[in-house]
């Protein structure tokens, strides 16, 4: 991969990791922890009607966000080890396509369906 290239996904997955650890915040996550529970959550909670369900979305949303920003680390990680663009499993390199879609995939087309099923 070109350094030019390198370098766009790093600032790419920079201004996503903000992102989300964003959202994480707003939903009151700590992102620097990986409790999926954040801190002082049923406060205000308590009394709604409504608390299970909207807990249980919080919590969902707070899940993925964790595992997105999981990804975004991850990939960042291996920009700066070099072997940023290539499958995790197969170390087929990721195409072009792909990584634009997806900068912080870490699994090739094939590799990806593979684990779906
Ligand atoms: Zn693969």
């Amino acid at each position: 991969m070109k350094t030019e290239d390198v370098a766009r996904f790093r600032s790419v997955l920079g201004e996503q990791r903000e992102h989300v650890r964003r959202q994480l915040a707003d939903l009151g996550a700590n992102p620097d922890e990986d409790t999926i529970e954040p801190a002082g959550f049923d406060y205000g909670f308590a009394d709604s009607a409504q608390s299970t369900a909207e807990r249980a979305k919080v919590l969902a949303t707070v899940e993925s966000l964790r595992a997105e920003l999981h990804d975004i680390d991850t990939a960042i990680a291996r920009i700066d080890k070099g072997t940023y663009g290539s499958c995790e499993r197969c170390e087929t390199p990721i195409s072009p396509e792909r990584l634009e879609a997806l900068p912080r995939t870490r699994l090739c087309v094939a590799c990806k369906q593979k684990e779906r099923v």
